[in-house]
């Protein structure tokens, strides 16, 4: 009896995963083949920007080994495999010197970390932290009470400079921007979130980007545009991420900010699908779980027979800074209306109204972040 062709998964992060485990609650025995360039030990990426809150290091946060995963989703998982290229006319993957045969290819390969090139003999004292790998690398390097520098002022460097503070490290945060979270947050939330951070002993550098790293007797100096130097031990590179979209490319396969894919998360190729950060759904480009989750439903049921498309609901995204709890729902980019803003200190709640009175988005820090399920009910879905 011939195998039957496998339907194959690229990346073990969490839209891969999710979507094997969707796809194992309709159909126990489909044939499903898993490729991931890494370990493929199971974790939950969110968490690694709160190791020492929780008082986990890299193996603490680690969910489930390998092994594990593919005895429980019953499947067969190809660690260490890098994928070289897509052929989309034979149906084939390429690994390099061999190939892999499919019948349905489901591109769940991430986004990779935006890496600038700093003048400098700064580089091996920079970390990005994107997956368990590199959250490893990092750990191993810090050594207690080090002097942290985050470059990027994001959501990414704002969790990182509570939960390093909370793990005792000095942190020194640098972005251009003049605000925390600018594409997130709107200005009364996010100095919110700033002057807690501030007074939990981080110290911001904003409006200036840095020029030069270079090594010092211990650690390095960072050379900022403002003309202020820096020490630090350790640097974190938090400057953003960039769906990966080369290899489809490639392919020939239809790209935008990510891979571009309809409501069905089907690419322009036939029998090729993207979600996760990877993918640009019906013009989002949205590097958050709860879109990566709705979309695992959406596909397994496509993949196992019932063409689905997915309706993204409210989006709201978490902060992790428990030094100052927030939650936001961006309005639509084209909304038109104002922010209305209720506040005591850094506890904030703030509305996006459009001139009708209806609520399109919101943000709340501090105490007011618990409404953030009331609120979410409110504000309108992305897909209606
Ligand atoms: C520190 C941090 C905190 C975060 N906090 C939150 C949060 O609080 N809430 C939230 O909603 N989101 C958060 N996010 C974002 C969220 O974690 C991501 O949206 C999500 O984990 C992306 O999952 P993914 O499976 O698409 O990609 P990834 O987890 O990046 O997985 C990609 C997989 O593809 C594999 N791969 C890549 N290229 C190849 C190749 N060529 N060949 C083979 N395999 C390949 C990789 O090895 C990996 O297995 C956070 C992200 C970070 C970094």
């Amino acid at each position: 009896m011939t195998e039957q062709t496998p339907i194959v998964i690229v990346g073990t992060g969490l839209a891969g995963y999710s979507l094997a485990r969707e796809i194992r609650k309709r159909d126990k025995e489909a044939r499903i083949v898993m490729v991931t360039a890494d370990d493929g030990v199971s974790y939950s990426k969110p968490m690694l920007s709160t190791g020492f809150t929780k008082g986990k290091d890299a193996e603490g946060l680690a969910q489930a080994a390998t092994e594990a995963m593919a005895e429980q989703l019953n499947l067969e998982l190809r660690t260490y495999t890098t994928v070289t290229g897509i052929d989309t006319a034979g149906h084939r993957l390429l690994l390099g010197d061999h190939s892999l045969s499919y019948s349905k290819l489901v591109l769940a390969w991430g986004a990779d970390v935006v890496r600038l090139t700093i003048p400098g003999d700064g580089q091996e004292w920079v970390f990005p932290i994107n997956d368990l790998g590199d959250y490893r690398a990092f750990r191993k390097a810090l050594k207690p009470g080090s002097r942290v520098a985050i470059m990027g002022a994001g959501l990414i460097g704002c969790e990182f400079a509570n939960d390093l503070r909370n793990g005792d490290y000095e942190v020194e945060v640098i972005a251009p921007s003049d605000a925390v979270m600018p594409s997130l947050l709107p200005p009364v939330a996010a100095n919110a979130v700033q002057a807690e951070l501030e007074s939990l002993g981080v110290r911001f550098h904003l409006e200036t980007v840095v020029e030069r790293i270079e090594p010092a007797d211990a650690g390095v100096t960072l050379f900022l545009a403002n003309g202020e130097k820096l020490k630090a031990d350790i640097v974190v590179s938090a400057v953003g991420l960039r769906p990966r979209t080369e290899l489809a490319r490639a392919a020939d396969l239809d790209v935008g900010r990510g891979i571009t894919v309809n409501r069905a998360l089907e690419t322009s190729a036939q029998d090729v699908y993207a979600l996760g950060d990877c993918a640009e759904v019906d013009g989002h480009v949205l590097l958050y779980v709860l879109p990566l989750m709705a979309c695992s439903r959406a596909l397994a049921k496509t993949l196992t027979g019932e063409r689905t498309e997915v309706s993204y609901g409210t989006m709201p995204v978490m902060i992790k800074t428990p030094c100052c709890p927030a939650a936001v729902c961006p309005p639509p980019p084209d909304a038109q209306g104002s922010w209305e803003t209720e506040q005591d200190g850094s506890h904030v709640k703030t509305l996006f109204k459009n001139a009708d009175g209806d609520v399109l988005g919101f943000a709340v820090t501090g105490r007011f972040a618990i409404e953030k399920q009331a609120l979410s009910k409110v504000v309108p879905p992305i897909h209606s």
